[in-house]
């Protein structure tokens, strides 16, 4: 959607960039092919690199834990598989389940706050060894699941100790729905839907792009924009707790 979006409105596009450096008006960028370029802009908007917020963690003897507690990046460490290696051997078994943190048993790490065992997608470097990889897509449907998993197990764990039922939300096996809006109006309105699953793809059980295509797809038209508008409506509804809220997914 993205490209044709931005051909139908006379938008150039890079993709594969690397910001190299920021100035007035001025960006400095490496392709994946190694070469360099420079971009003009009027207004911009630069996602950081994606890293928890740098909590640090202490026992009770005043110990530094930090390291037991989060990966390098700063996220929280869960049951994923951080040994999986190199890309090759990356599985979607990999991915967590419970989002508990391996260590301390009472803490989780819901939504965004989990460190990843790896990239969703092949790591990519220009010829220079800039590492240049898309994002992962971790976005609020995901969030939504995994927040209300990890909320059902600590309730269980303070009612039922010992007992507890432990919930899971993999996002190697859950899909996720997004709706992109590109211009608002009753009639005029456009957006673009998009369902995607696994999140995370699982190439041993969908071989080839690594999800169910039955369930991967996306169209983007007035329907989209009315699902954009009823959506918010009803998720304000639910993150209000209004009558009838726990029957609104995530
Ligand atoms: C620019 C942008 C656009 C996006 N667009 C979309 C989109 O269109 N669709 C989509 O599905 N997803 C989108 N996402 C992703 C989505 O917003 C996130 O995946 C989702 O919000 C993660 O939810 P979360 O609850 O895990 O974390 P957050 O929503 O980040 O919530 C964490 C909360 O913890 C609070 N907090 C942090 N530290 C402390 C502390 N010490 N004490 C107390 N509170 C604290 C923060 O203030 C924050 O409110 C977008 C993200 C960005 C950045």
């Amino acid at each position: 959607f993205a490209e044709s979006l931005y051909a139908e409105r006379g938008v150039e596009w890079l993709i594969g960039a690397h910001v190299e450096k920021v100035e007035e008006g001025k960006l400095t960028y490496e392709l994946l092919d190694g070469s360099k370029g420079e971009e003009e802009f009027d207004f911009s908007m630069l996602i950081p690199p994606f890293a928890g917020v740098g909590l640090k963690a202490y026992d009770k003897a005043g110990e530094d834990i930090t390291s037991t507690i989060f990966a390098p990046n700063g996220f929280m460490k869960v049951d994923a598989n951080y040994n999986a290696g190199a890309y090759e051997n990356w599985k979607a078994a990999d991915w967590p389940r419970t989002y508990q943190n391996p260590s301390y048993s009472n803490m989780f790490a819901a939504g965004i706050a989990f460190a990843p065992p790896h990239l969703i997608s092949k790591p990519m470097s220009s010829p220079n060894g800039t590492p240049i990889n898309p994002t992962p897509p971790r976005t609020g449907m995901p969030a939504g699941i995994i927040g209300k998993a990890v909320a059902h197990s600590v309730t269980s764990l303070m009612q039922d100790g010992a007992n507890a039922h432990i919930h899971e939300a993999s996002m190697a096996e859950m899909g996720a729905a997004c709706v992109a809006s590109a211009g608002k109006g009753l009639t005029t309105g456009t957006a673009a839907a998009m369902t995607v699953f696994p999140v995370v793809p699982d190439f041993q059980t969908y071989p080839g792009t690594g999800r169910d295509t039955d369930y991967t797809f996306g169209e983007i038209g007035l329907a989209g924009h009315w699902i954009k508008h009823i959506l918010h409506y009803m998720f304000i509804h639910k993150a209000q707790l209004k009558p009838g809220w726990t029957l609104i997914p995530e």
